[in-house]
């Protein structure tokens, strides 16, 4: 008998069968209906030997250190700073808007000084904000919020910012100087040889089955266990009885070019014209080298894959019973995004992990972290550029005929 059934491996699932499996020596099965490991942070070598993310750029930024040192169990890194470029006015401008931004739209000169008296100028000031619009008008005024925001928040919600919840865009980081950094976290990296080959460490236990391919409803009268944790969407696990919690989708076109750069920053966001909303090019977040270059396009949908949880009082209300369900469950404890229908980050997820393992064990949450090897377990160092045996295909080789994982960082 399984001590844990444990549906979803993304980071959620992983990080707790991982806790459990190593740090309490439970027996763990952990399913999940796709046919890989990782979750939505799932990346693949494709056809042409490069890296990339099956489900849309996803990069690795925290604030915390246990968080970090907890994933530098299972991964070497390599250092990366996200930058992001606006497409407007036929410019491809810095994004948060900076000192150079408002420089090269307006083709001025302004002095840092002289931008924030520019910023203070242009905001509208509003006294009660309780939408998007309010948020971004308050901060940097009304044309530059046609410009750079009311359009791509109607292509990403399919909303105008006036009738979504000020959290949205709770805050429109602006900077007077010319850091063009996207984020600007203690610790910004990406897992060296990719998130899935890190997964692949975090599962790596004796204690640990996985079944891929596999919906739990398929096994969950089949295969006896005591207790489940379930990372799923939650109004699923109720067979929608308050109805579906609404959800923004996206599709992901993906392409690769014969040549080694398509555009000037890793990702470029297309607030307009365009109808997706941004362009990313793998190669500048995963640091390989490669004669071609893969990149995707986003463009969000109403229909598909669960991604963004749509952040609407209304939706909130929904939530909230099926939450009193949830909570009233002893038998399934519900962890991740889907499960508590919000969006998280990667680190957030993992932090909310651990709180979840130090609760279900009894520990302080600072000791619910601390990683100790498996005894039985042959210790392959991180650094070592071996594939292990799970369902992801073996390196390919570049367009040089080099190993591509040797190539990267
Ligand atoms: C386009 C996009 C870009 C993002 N970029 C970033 C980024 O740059 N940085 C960042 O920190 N975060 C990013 N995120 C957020 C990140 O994806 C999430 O924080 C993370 O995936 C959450 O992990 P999770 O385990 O909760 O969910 P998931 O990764 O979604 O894992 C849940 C798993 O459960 C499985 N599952 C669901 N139902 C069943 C079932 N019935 N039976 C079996 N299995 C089931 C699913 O197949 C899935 O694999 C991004 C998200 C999106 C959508």
């Amino acid at each position: 008998m399984f001590d844990y059934l444990i549906v979803g491996a993304g980071f959620a699932g992983s990080v707790l069968a991982e806790r459990l499996a190593n740090g309490s020596n439970k027996k763990v099965l952990i399913c999940d209906k796709r046919p890989h490991i990782a979750g939505n942070a799932y990346d693949f070598y494709n056809d042409a030997g490069i890296l990339i993310h099956k489900y849309g750029p996803h990069i690795f930024h925290t604030n915390s250190k246990e968080v970090f040192d907890y994933l530098s169990n299972f991964t070497d890194w390599r250092e990366y700073q996200h930058r992001v470029l606006a497409c407007v006015d036929g410019m491809q401008l810095p994004i948060p808007i900076n000192l150079d931004t408002i420089n090269k739209l307006y083709g001025l000169n302004l002095t840092a000084f002289e931008v924030e008296d520019f910023f203070a100028k242009i905001a509208e000031p509003i006294e009660n904000i309780r939408t998007s619009e309010d948020v971004v008008v308050s901060k940097v005024g009304r044309e530059l919020y046609q410009k750079f925001f009311r359009n791509y928040t109607r292509k990403q919600w399919g909303l105008d910012p006036s009738e979504l919840d000020a959290s949205v865009t709770a805050r429109v980081p602006t900077r007077t100087n010319r850091d063009d950094r996207y984020f600007t976290d203690t610790y910004q990296a990406m897992p060296k040889y990719g998130f899935t080959r890190m997964f692949e460490k975090i599962l790596d236990s004796p204690n640990i089955k996985i079944m891929l391919n596999c919906d739990y409803q398929e096994i969950v009268r089949e295969i006896p266990f005591k207790k489940m944790i379930y990372t799923g969407p939650v109004d699923s696990f109720f067979n929608y009885v308050y109805g579906k919690l609404p959800y923004r989708s996206l599709e992901f076109k993906h392409e690769t070019h014969d040549m080694e750069q398509f555009q000037a920053a890793p990702v470029v966001n297309y607030p307009n014209e365009q109808a997706y909303t941004r362009i990313t090019e793998f190669k500048y977040l995963t640091g390989q080298e490669h004669k071609k270059t893969s990149i995707v396009y986003e463009f969000p949908q109403a229909e598909g894959d669960p991604y963004y949880p749509i952040p609407r009082k209304e939706n909130a209300e929904i939530y909230a019973k099926y939450k009193a369900l949830a909570d009233a469950r002893e038998d399934v404890h519900f962890v991740g995004r889907l499960a508590t229908y919000k969006y998280y980050n990667m680190d957030q997820i993992v932090a909310q992990s651990l709180t979840e393992y130090s609760k279900i064990i009894g520990l302080k949450r600072k000791e619910a972290s601390v990683y100790v090897a498996p005894k039985d377990k042959i210790i392959i160092p991180v650094s070592i550029k071996q594939p292990l045996n799970l369902n992801v295909p073996a390196p390919k080789t570049n367009g040089n005929g080099k190993n591509v994982v040797n190539n990267l960082g």
